[in-house]
C-alpha cells in the first residue's frame, strides 16, 4: 500500500494500541506515540529537553507549537519516510492543522482511522483489569480471567486493580476523551475510516487495512 500518515483515534480500552503495532508490523511504519517522546526528550540535554521538563514541572500542557516541533524532529527521521502511525497525536484542531501541513511538505495523504467501541463494553474492559503485584501480568475479569480467581498464573502472587482502573476514574476518563477528542471527530468529518472495535482484533486489523486499501484506491481516481 501507498505510504501516508496514519492517526489513530480511540478511546482508552478500545485496542487502539494493539492495531497501531499490527499496523507497525505490517507496513514498517513506525509507530509514534508524542507522550513517549516527550518523555525520553524531557530527560534529554537540550534546550527543548529542558523547555518540557519546565512546563511539565509547572503542571501544564506542552504548547501545540513545541508538539508541532517535536512531531517534525521526529518525523524527519528515515524511518518515517514511507508512513508512519500516530498515536495521541493531534488532540486538538490547531494540532490537525499543524500534521495537515506537516503531510502537504511529505506529500503524504493523513488518514484518520478511529477504532469505535460501546461505551459499556468500554467500561467492563477497563474496569476488569487485573495486574499481578509481582510480574505485573495484565489479565481482566471478563476477557482474560486468570485460571485461579485473585491469583496471577504465571507466579502465583496476588491480583491487584490499580488505581486507574478504578469505576470512578474510568468513568472520568471516558467522558474526558469524548469531550476531547469531539473537535476533531467534526474537523475530520466524514475522512474519518470508523472501524467496529468489538471484533476480535484480528478482524479489526482486516477491516483498516481494507477500507485504508480502498480509501487509497478511491484518490487514485
Ligand atoms: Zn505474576
Amino acid at each position: 500500500m501507498e505510504g501516508c500518515i496514519v492517526v489513530l483515534l480511540g478511546p482508552p480500552g478500545s485496542g487502539k494500541g494493539t492495531q497501531g503495532k499490527l499496523l507497525q508490523d505490517m507496513f514498517d511504519w513506525p509507530q509514534i506515540s508524542t507522550g513517549d517522546i516527550l518523555r525520553d526528550m524531557s530527560k534529554s540535554d537540550t534546550p527543548l529537553g529542558s523547555h518540557i521538563r519546565e512546563v511539565q514541572a509547572s503542571g501544564n500542557l506542552v504548547s501545540d507549537q513545541v508538539l508541532a516541533q517535536v512531531v517534525r524532529e521526529r518525523t524527519s527521521k528515515s524511518d518515517c519516510k514511507e508512513g508512519f502511525i500516530l498515536d495521541g497525536y493531534p488532540r486538538t484542531i490547531k494540532q490537525a492543522q499543524d500534521l495537515e501541513q506537516l503531510a502537504r511538505e511529505k506529500s503524504k495523504a493523513v488518514r484518520v482511522v478511529a477504532v469505535d467501541v460501546e461505551e459499556e463494553v468500554l467500561f467492563n474492559r477497563l474496569t476488569g483489569r487485573r495486574s499481578c503485584t509481582s510480574c505485573r501480568e495484565i489479565y481482566n475479569v471478563y476477557l482474560k480471567p486468570p485460571i485461579r480467581e485473585g491469583y496471577c498464573d504465571k507466579c502465583g502472587s496476588a491480583l491487584m486493580q490499580r488505581e486507574d482502573d478504578k469505576p470512578e476514574v474510568i468513568k472520568n476518563r471516558l467522558e474526558a476523551y469524548r469531550k476531547n477528542t469531539s473537535p476533531l471527530w467534526d474537523y475530520f468529518g466524514s475522512d474519518i475510516i470508523v472501524v467496529d472495535g468489538q471484533n476480535p482484533p484480528e478482524q479489526v486489523f482486516e477491516d483498516i487495512v481494507k477500507q485504508l486499501e480502498e480509501v487509497v484506491a478511491g484518490d487514485n481516481h
